[in-house]
């Protein structure tokens, strides 16, 4: 599992200050445990050995994979297993201003929490010095990108028939406008308190990856990582109905 806490810790300070403003309306018209409208579509490429879409609120965001096939860089090759590498990238157009195309520091770092999320998913010692490839491209933005990639890549993992434990879905929730609520917007993200997404296999329970950015208290904390494994649990479901609508069955 990662672990990565940036900026301010959790306190204890302001316990139990959230209750009275759970009920709040956000800025969107969501309540605090609803999650934006969400749209999955697995097998959306024609070249690639397995593809998904998702559209959260207004994001939407395409991943494609590639392998498990050989891997010709050998300083990378594990002999015993397949390594899963991960490309996040943010179209010029995605954003409301113009994105300087190329990677830079959040992309670098969204990609390695990508791979390292679904990695423990992934029955990588069944493909021995192979790679699996992840591409995710982000064609509009508003808040959460990294899920909503984590979410599209679980599932284009699954469309190239690459066998897992299950699919990681993933999630955030933070504190926008003194309120602890499910699945933040870009406003919320940008001008809220707190954000704290989560990335899980909602088979076993386990947390593959945990980020948090802002200030929470402990209560609001554990608020928040409920909302987050419950917006992962309802996003698990569609993305098991999106391998079901493309491959049929129960
Ligand atoms: N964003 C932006 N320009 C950028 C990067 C991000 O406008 O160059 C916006 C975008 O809507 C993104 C949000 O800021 O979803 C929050 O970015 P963050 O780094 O917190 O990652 P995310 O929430 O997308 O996982």
């Amino acid at each position: 599992m990662i672990i990565i806490l940036t900026s301010k810790s959790i306190g204890d300070s302001n316990k139990g200050s959230l209750v009275a403003s759970d009920t709040k309306k956000r800025p969107d018209g969501r309540a605090f445990d609803e999650l934006r409208p969400l749209k999955i579509e697995a097998g959306v490429l024609e070249r690639a050995d397995g593809s998904a879409y998702v559209e959260i609120g207004d994001n939407k965001v395409l991943a494609a994979v590639y392998g498990p096939r050989e891997l010709h860089v050998r300083r990378l090759l594990k002999p015993n297993m397949a390594i899963l590498r991960c490309r996040y990238n943010m179209a010029p157009f995605s954003v409301e201003d113009r994105k300087r195309p190329g990677p830079d520091r959040r992309s670098v770092e969204i990609s390695k929490i990508t791979a390292e999320a679904l990695n423990p998913a992934v029955f990588l010692e069944k493909f021995p010095r192979s790679t699996i490839d992840i591409f995710i491209e982000v064609l509009q933005a508003e808040g959460g990108t990294r899920c909503a990639g984590i979410t599209a890549a679980s599932v284009a993992l699954a469309d190239a028939g690459i066998p897992m434990r299950d699919m990681v879905a993933a999630c955030a929730a933070g504190k926008a406008d003194g309120q602890v609520v499910m699945d933040l917007s870009e406003w919320e993200d940008k001008e809220g308190e707190a954000d704290l997404p989560i990335a899980m296999m909602p088979r076993t329970g386990d947390i593959t990856l945990l980020q948090m950015d802002g200030h929470l208290t402990s209560d609001e904390f554990e608020q928040a990582l409920d909302l987050a494994i419950e917006g992962c649990k309802i996003i698990s479901e569609a993305q098991k109905e999106a391998i079901k609508n493309r491959y049929g069955g129960d």
